[in-house]
């Protein structure tokens, strides 16, 4: 298949709670779709059991729920005990995602392939603008690639278009859109006030054909960049999981090489470092869904989070590359590391934020004006 044009994802049927069935999001779905089945359920709690229970992921492949979200949709990254959180905040637009990683540990959370946009947008913003308010002299990044991928969905929802707008005159919040896909083309012409971070998740070529076999090459990843690039937003880019195999040097440099050759060191916020991690019952699931991947025979050992990581010396030293490796090319950019202890930081870089509420300032003061 040709990697440089991402096919769109088109449902196979929506499913759609009654009470959210009149709200905007859902009539602009259902325009798209027109030829789409369509069922109506009276609460989308049911079809998530059913999910749930379900023996097959398959069978729930292609299926969208529209659905009310119960919770609160922004959410503080809980983080990790003992390491160093970037104090992030999550937007939970969407569960699910049509991409398939073999690492995802969306597997691990909702065990089937439905895919939920929540689509009580009104609460949403309600929300969202009573938090910005109520903290004025607080600083939020959030983002809506937790559950989800930020752009996958966005031609058929839209979403992602309508929150670089929301967020355009926020001055104590910016919004970060993490994706893998490339579906750019309505964020182009839009008027961002550079309040939005769009940042795409990287990885060695040879390791995108293995485990991220449904996802867009990275040179398509980076021609995207390069078009929001051009529309003046600030960039982003995560290398998360990186995974230990044996040309990780040359796979994970070429990479970072390329991203360089094209792509402006000052208007990247951030790049983030993470090596593979999951919970222990991640670890059949992912033989069960992906049995030609080969990530679970590393040399992965349970950490006091109880997941399962790489040994210390070998993240250390992945770190430690690919932090010399972007610093030849710019000092711009704040490098910074998921989940790892102050050891680690000092080891890998030379020196530590020290503390969760350190990282968060730095992160937070590289993107509160609009890139230059
Ligand atoms: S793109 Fe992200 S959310 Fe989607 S399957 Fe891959 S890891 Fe999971």
């Amino acid at each position: 298949m040709d990697k440089t044009v991402s096919p769109r994802f088109i449902p196979e049927e929506l499913i759609v709670e009654r009470s959210v069935h009149q709200t905007e999001l859902v009539q602009r779905v259902l325009s798209r779709f027109s030829r789409v089945p369509v069922r109506f359920v009276d609460n989308a709690e049911e079809i998530w059991l059913q999910a749930q229970k379900s023996s097959s992921r398959d069978t729930w492949k292609g299926k969208v729920l529209l659905a009310r979200q119960r919770g609160p949709f922004l959410r503080l990254c809980p983080g990790t005990q003992k390491h160093i959180c970037c104090m992030y905040h999550n937007l939970d637009v969407a569960a699910g995602c049509d991409m398939d990683c073999s690492y995802c540990i969306l597997q691990g959370y909702l065990h089937s392939s439905l895919v939920t946009w929540y689509c009580n947008t009104d609460d949403l913003y309600t929300q969202v603008d009573a938090e910005l308010i109520k903290y004025s002299e607080r600083f939020y990044r959030i983002g809506t690639g937790e559950l989800s991928d930020s752009l996958t969905f966005d031609p058929c929802t839209g979403l992602a278009t309508d929150l670089v707008s929301f967020f355009r005159d926020k001055r104590n919040a910016i919004l970060e859109l993490k994706s893998k896909n490339i579906h750019v083309e309505d964020l182009l012409s839009l008027d961002h006030g550079g309040r939005t971070v769009v940042s795409w998740s990287m990885n060695a070529s040879v390791l995108r054909r293995s485990e991220e076999s449904a996802a867009p090459d990275i040179d398509a990843r980076l021609d995207a960049a390069v078009r929001v690039q051009d529309a003046g937003y600030w960039l982003g880019f995560h290398f998360d999981p990186m995974i230990d195999y044996p040309d990780w040097e040359q796979g994970y440099r070429e990479v970072v090489e390329r991203i360089f050759s094209r792509i402006r060191g000052e208007q990247i916020a951030w790049i983030s470092l993470g090596a593979l991690r999951y919970p222990a019952a991640m670890d059949e699931l992912i033989r069960r869904n992906h049995p030609k991947s080969s990530i679970v025979l590393g040399e992965l050992l349970p950490g006091i989070d109880h997941k399962f990581r790489y040994f210390k010396p070998i993240r250390i030293e992945m770190f430690r590359r690919m932090y010399g490796w972007i610093r030849n090319f710019s000092d711009a950019p704040v490098v910074y590391l998921c989940m790892e202890s102050d050891e680690v930081w000092r080891k890998a870089f030379g020196w530590s934020p020290g503390s969760s509420a350190r990282l968060k300032v730095l992160l937070d003061d590289r993107v509160r004006e609009a890139p230059k």
